[in-house]
């Protein structure tokens, strides 16, 4: 397994809608294995191949995250919202692609959610709390989309200055 560089907001990949896969290959399955390394180390907990520049439907998230809980790593191909429930829940959001930044978004509370697991296998499950909120930032990320694009224009506008100027320093670092 190895550890793959995060892209950090601006950048074109992460405004890209992600492809289907049709393939779960040995390639893929190594890729989710990467990313899931990936976001345990950054630390966080949820990442979107996009972020580490693969524009494929692919994410993994875990959000057992309290002290000695046991990890439960997911995996999920070609994720998709099939239900979602009318009651809405505010959580404060982050993300590995815009660091240190943090505001309320408002979601669905529960979702239901349809995906391939790595082996292939069709799965079905039913995500609430922070799991829900997790899950559909994620899969946002494939349709190109990120949780500051639910904030009003002049907020977004000021967090996207503050990470052009935060690349410019770390490129320079
Ligand atoms: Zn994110």
């Amino acid at each position: 397994m190895s550890i793959r560089p995060i892209l950090i907001h601006p950048d074109p990949r992460l405004k890209t809608v992600a492809d289907p896969v049709s393939d779960i290959t040995a390639e893929l399955q190594k890729l989710a294995e990467d990313m899931l390394e990936t976001m345990y180390d950054a630390p966080g907990i949820g990442l979107a191949a996009p972020q580490i520049g693969v524009l494929s439907r692919l994410i993994v998230m875990d959000c057992a995250k309290d002290e000695g809980a046991r990890p439960q790593p997911f995996a999920m191909f070609n994720p998709e919202v099939v239900w979602a429930s009318d009651d809405k829940n505010i959580h404060e959001e982050g993300c590995l692609s815009i660091p240190e930044t943090y505001a309320e978004v408002t979601r669905p509370a529960e979702v239901i959610v349809r995906w391939t697991d790595p082996s292939g296998d069709p799965k079905e499950d039913k995500f609430t709390g922070l799991w829900a909120t997790c899950v559909q930032h994620e899969i946002d990320h494939l349709d190109g989309k990120l949780f500051i694009d639910y904030l009003k224009p002049l907020k977004r506008q000021l967090i996207t200055r503050k990470m052009v100027k935060l690349k410019r320093e770390r490129g320079r670092a």
